[in-house]
Parts: structure tokens; C-alpha cells; sequence
């Protein structure tokens, strides 16, 4: 076991900061739209397509805090950094490239 559990928790504790915060951020743009809204109903258009990707991203990073969490849980219970499939440990370069991978390089594919 090379991977320093320290570090991991680290890198994992501050993803789950980022993400908290982005989302915070995208539901206060989606809960007041009238920020980005204009007069010209062109303007208006591009704004709601901003958004459908706000929300995407929402979305997204809300998928990522789940994974973020498990990682985390995952440390606590001593299997963080095996891969779910195979119980190999997942490669080094892959944890720190991302921290909350549950897969090995080869099941990832
Ligand atoms: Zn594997």
C-alpha cells in the first residue's frame, strides 16, 4: 500500500469544497435568473441556454460530490484506492489525476 491516505484526504476534502461551492453558485444563477436576463428576447434565448448548462453542470458536480463522499467513506473503512472490480490497488498516477476513482486503469475502460 504506497498511496498516502493523508494526502488522498486531503485532495478529496478539498474537491468536496469546490464542488459545494460551484453548485451553491449555479442554484443561486438558476434562482435568479433576472441577473442575466435582457430586454432583447435574443439576449433572453441565449440565457436560458446558459441555463440548461448550468444545470448540466449542476448536475455534473453533484454526481462528483456522491463520488467524492464514498471515496472519503472509503478511506475511513481502509478500502480506498482498490479497485471495485478486480481489488487491485488502483495505480498511483491515477488517484492523484483523480482521487475519487473506484476502478483500476484497466476496468476504468
Ligand atoms: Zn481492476
Amino acid at each position: 500500500m504506497s498511496i498516502n491516505l493523508d494526502t488522498a484526504k486531503q485532495n478529496l476534502l478539498k474537491l468536496k469544497d469546490e464542488y459545494e461551492s460551484r453548485i451553491e453558485k449555479i442554484e443561486d444563477h438558476i434562482q435568479n435568473p433576472q441577473d442575466d436576463l435582457n430586454e432583447h428576447w435574443e439576449d433572453q434565448a441565449i440565457s436560458y441556454r446558459q441555463n440548461d448548462m448550468r444545470k448540466n453542470l449542476m448536475t455534473e458536480a453533484r454526481q462528483n460530490l456522491i463520488y467524492v463522499d464514498n471515496a472519503l467513506g472509503r478511506i475511513e473503512n481502509g478500502t480506498y484506492g482498490e479497485c471495485e472490480v478486480c481489488g487491485e490497488p488502483i495505480e498511483e498516477p491515477r488517484l492523484e489525476a483523480i482521487p475519487y476513482a473506484t476502478l483500476c486503469m484497466e476496468h476504468a475502460e
